[in-house]
C-alpha cells in the first residue's frame, strides 16, 4: 500500500535538504499514494480533507509539508497536530522527529495524564511543533502558556475520532486561538456523516482526497468463531496453539475484561501485557514501548489502541469481544 503510483519523487516537492535526508534516513525512497496526493496540496497552504486506509502513511502525509513548512528560526509554535490518544501522539512525535533529524524544529508531546508542570516547564524553551490531545493542549493554551497566534497549521489525524463528543468541544475551542489565516488538514480512514457540520463550520472548501478505493482490509484475511462466552478462553487458547503468532493484540470491551483475559493467558503459559486507560500514564507508556520493542508476544487492551497504531511486528489481531461499531473493526 506504500507503492507509488504516480511515480512521483520526493525531489519534486522541492523540500528542505535536511528534511529530504531525513525521509531517505527513515527508509522511504518514494512518496506513498496518499502522500502524493497530500504533500504537494498542504504546501500551497490549502484546507485538506482526507481518507485513506490505515497503513498508507498518513502520517508523513502530513508531517512532511508540516515540518517543511516551519520556520526554524523563529520562536514560536507553528504547527499543532491533534491525536486521540496518548500513544499515538507519542509515535506521530517520533516519526516527526526522525524524519526532521536533520532540521532544528523543537517537537513537544503533551497529553491529558502527564504532569501540567512539565509541560508548562517545557513550553518555556523554543517549541515549533506540538503534538498532543485536545484537552491538555486546550488547558495549556487557556492558560495563556501554550501561544498559538503564529500557529497556521492545525493537523487532525483520526480527525472523526477528534469529533467525536469527548474531544469535540475542546478541538472547536482551540481553533479559536488560532490566526484567522490557519491552514486545516483532517486525516482518517474513516469520515462518517456526522463530520460534515464541522467541515462545513471550518474547512468549506478543501481539497478532497480520497482513496478509499475499497472497504475491505486489503491484505488481511479475516476469520470470526462463533463461541459462547464461557467457551472463549479455550478457543482463544487452541488458536495459540494452531497459529503462527509473532505478536498479537487481543481487544476486549472493558477494563475489567482486560485484566481478567490477561491474567487468563498468562496462566495458560503465553507472555502477555495488558494496557487501558485506568492505568497510569507512566506504566502505559512503558507497557506500549516494551511491547513495540518485543518484549512480550501478545497485548490485550480495550479499544483505546484501535487508531493509528504502527507495529510492525503484530501479524494477529483478536477481537476477543465483539467490536462495538463497524469502524472500530475496521481500526
Ligand atoms: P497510516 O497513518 O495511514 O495508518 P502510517 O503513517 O502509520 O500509516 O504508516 C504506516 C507505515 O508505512 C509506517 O511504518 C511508515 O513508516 C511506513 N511508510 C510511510 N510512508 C512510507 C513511504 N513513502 N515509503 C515506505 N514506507 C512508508
Ligand atoms: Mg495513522
Amino acid at each position: 500500500d506504500v507503492t507509488a503510483t504516480k511515480g512521483n519523487e520526493f525531489e519534486d516537492y522541492f523540500l528542505k535538504r535536511e528534511l529530504l535526508m531525513g525521509i531517505y534516513e527513515k527508509g522511504f525512497e518514494r512518496p506513498s499514494p496518499i502522500q502524493e496526493e497530500s504533500i504537494p496540496i498542504a504546501l500551497t497552504g490549502s484546507d485538506i480533507l482526507a481518507r485513506a486506509k490505515n497503513g498508507t502513511g498518513k502520517t508523513a502525509a502530513f508531517c512532511i509539508p508540516a515540518l517543511e513548512k516551519i520556520d526554524q528560526d523563529k520562536n514560536a509554535i507553528q504547527v499543532v497536530i491533534l491525536v486521540p490518544t496518548r500513544e499515538l501522539a507519542l509515535q506521530t512525535s517520533q516519526v516527526c522527529k526522525e524524519l526532521g533529524k536533520h532540521l532544528k524544529i523543537q517537537v513537544m508531546v503533551t497529553t491529558g495524564g502527564t504532569s501540567l508542570k512539565d509541560d508548562i516547564v517545557r513550553l518555556y524553551q523554543p517549541v515549533h511543533l506540538l503534538v498532543g490531545t485536545p484537552g491538555r493542549v486546550l488547558d495549556l493554551t487557556k492558560k495563556g502558556i501554550c501561544i498559538l497566534k503564529d500557529c497556521s497549521m492545525l493537523i487532525m489525524d483520526e480527525a472523526d475520532k477528534l469529533l467525536s463528543p469527548e474531544f469535540q468541544p475542546s478541538v472547536e475551542q482551540l481553533i479559536r486561538y488560532l490566526p484567522s489565516s490557519r491552514q486545516i488538514l483532517m486525516f482518517s480512514a474513516t469520515f462518517p456523516v456526522t463530520v460534515k457540520a464541522f467541515k462545513d463550520k471550518y474547512l468549506p472548501k478543501p481539497y478532497v482526497i480520497n482513496l478509499m478505493d475499497e472497504l475491505t482490509l486489503k491484505g488481511i484475511t479475516q476469520f470470526y468463531a462463533f463461541v459462547e462466552e464461557r467457551q472463549k478462553v479455550h478457543c482463544l487458547n487452541t488458536l495459540f496453539s494452531k497459529l503462527q503468532i509473532n505478536q498479537s493484540i487481543i481487544f476486549c470491551n472493558s477494563v475489567n475484561r482486560v485484566e481478567l483475559l490477561a491474567k487468563k493467558i498468562t496462566e495458560l503459559g503465553y507472555s502477555c501485557f495488558y494496557i487501558h486507560a485506568k492505568m497510569l500514564q507512566d506504566h502505559r507508556n512503558r507497557v506500549f514501548h516494551d511491547f513495540r520493542n518485543g518484549a512480550c508476544r501478545n497485548l490485550v487492551c480495550t479499544d483505546l489502541f484501535t487508531r493509528g497504531i504502527d507495529i510492525q511486528a503484530v501479524n494477529v489481531v483478536i477481537n476477543f469481544d465483539f467490536p462495538k461499531t463497524a469502524e472500530t473493526y475496521l481500526h
